[in-house]
């Protein structure tokens, strides 16, 4: 088994961290102090920057502006972004625009491209995916109540959705709405691109979320589609195959995730080793002499270490074997590396006392922001339900002794 990075990706991997280090970093005071938008004119210059490092777009193909790199580099890349809530945005490969340009360049027609993808890939808009509904369970999201109805050369949208992450600016969302009633559970909803400014798209408004509201790309809103017209060429791929796309998004997305959450918990484990180092908790004592602390950072160190060879694991086997042999694999990082990284925050910031509920440190806003993770792509429970289920069938009949 060979653990080696290629020289490309040292290089790369080495120039973005040292631009998270000098130019990201000493951003996130005033990205914790202030309103999300009043720093859009800052992350716009850090964004030309990487465009002029040639660093833009890691994931994203050759032929649209991107990097192209593949979906272990990507890997690589997003654990060295994830150290920063600002990296993946101002590297142009955040969520929910990464997962919707993959889609658009499988499925969309030449015409969405140009119109759809290529800005998006150039950064120029912002995009969103609007699945989850407020009254049925976003963990079976075969029980719809959004429908796209025909009529004439259109569809008409109606329902109510939330959690539509980043529709707070964004210039189109791509919409799960039933259009086919009568097929079967998971042939019954289509995606539909819905520009943001189309009558009848209301944005209520961005969800409180632990308190915060946010705004602009960092929301999560909540949006009521009243008869929103949109011409029927804005389907993307066949019509009732909004799950089997969406099932596309899955497997590379899920990596792309995880690797930001280990770079999460690297930098929040950063934080914890340098105070204990350095917290003087009497004239001869540093908190980095009590064991307690001491055992927390080695179980910390071990349970990263596990979590990020088990995700370079399934990128690897995603790549070599495919997304379905690798649907175990895919989802058990969802839920492992999920609560490894609460762990490390919550050990982080328990190391830095008073000082770790302030918005002094960046480790209060990833309590607050990644308990998410454990719910969202796929609430833990039902990965664990889903492996367990394979499992056991694949130990159906077999003989053990
Ligand atoms: C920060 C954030 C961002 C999000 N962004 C988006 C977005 O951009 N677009 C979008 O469409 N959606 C988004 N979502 C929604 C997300 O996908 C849903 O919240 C998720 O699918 C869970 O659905 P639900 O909230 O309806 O919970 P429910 O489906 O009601 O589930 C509630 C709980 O029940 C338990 N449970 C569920 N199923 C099982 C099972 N089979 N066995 C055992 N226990 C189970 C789990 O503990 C789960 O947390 C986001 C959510 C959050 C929190």
């Amino acid at each position: 088994m060979d653990f080696n990075v290629s020289e490309k990706m040292k290089t790369i991997l080495g120039m973005i961290d040292e631009f998270v280090d000098k130019e990201l970093i000493p951003l996130e005071p005033e990205f914790l102090t202030r309103s999300a938008r009043s720093l859009l004119p800052v992350l716009e210059e850090k964004r030309k920057m990487v465009s002029q490092m040639e660093l833009w777009a890691p994931n994203h193909p050759r032929e649209f502006g991107g990097m192209g790199l593949d979906l272990i580099e990507h890997a690589l890349v997003s654990e060295a972004l994830g150290r920063t809530p600002l990296g993946h945005y101002v590297f142009g490969c955040q969520a929910p625009d990464a997962g919707n340009i993959e889609i658009l360049h499988q499925f969309g027609t030449a015409e969405q491209k140009e119109k759809y993808l290529r800005p998006l890939v150039d950064g120029k808009i912002r995009s969103c995916f609007s699945m989850t509904e407020v009254e049925l369970p976003g963990s079976n999201p075969v029980m719809m109540d959004t429908t796209a109805v025909k009529d004439g050369d259109d569809y008409v949208i109606n329902g109510q959705k939330w959690y539509t992450s980043s529709a707070d600016g964004a210039e189109f969302a791509i919409v799960m709405a039933v259009t086919n009633p009568d097929a079967g559970p998971y042939l019954q909803a289509s995606m539909i691109i819905v520009p943001t400014d189309t009558p009848g798209f209301n944005l209520v408004r961005n969800i409180p979320v632990m308190g915060h509201a946010g705004e602009d790309y960092f929301s999560h809103a909540e949006i009521l589609y009243q008869n929103c017209r949109v011409p029927q060429q804005n389907l993307l791929g066949p019509e009732g195959h909004g799950f089997v796309i969406a099932q596309e998004r899955l497997g590379p997305g899920r990596i792309h995730h995880c690797m930001r959450w280990i770079g999460i918990c690297n930098r929040a484990f950063d934080l914890m080793v340098a105070r204990a180092r350095d917290r003087i908790m009497a004239p001869d004592r540093r908190l980095a002499s009590k064991q307690i602390i001491q055992a927390w950072i080695a179980e910390c160190a071990a349970d990263i270490l596990a979590a990020r060879l088990m995700v370079l694991h399934a990128a690897w086997m995603i790549e070599t074997v495919g997304k379905k042999e690798a649907r175990n694999e895919i989802s058990l990082i969802k839920f492992v590396v999920a609560n490894v990284m609460q762990k490390v925050v919550d050990r982080a910031l328990q190391v830095h006392g008073g000082l770790g509920m302030t918005d002094d440190t960046i480790l209060a806003f990833f309590y607050r922001h990644e308990r998410a993770a454990r719910i969202y792509d796929g609430a833990d429970e039902v990965h664990k339900v889903s492996v367990a289920r394979r499992i056991l069938r694949s130990y159906e009949g077999k003989r053990v002794r």
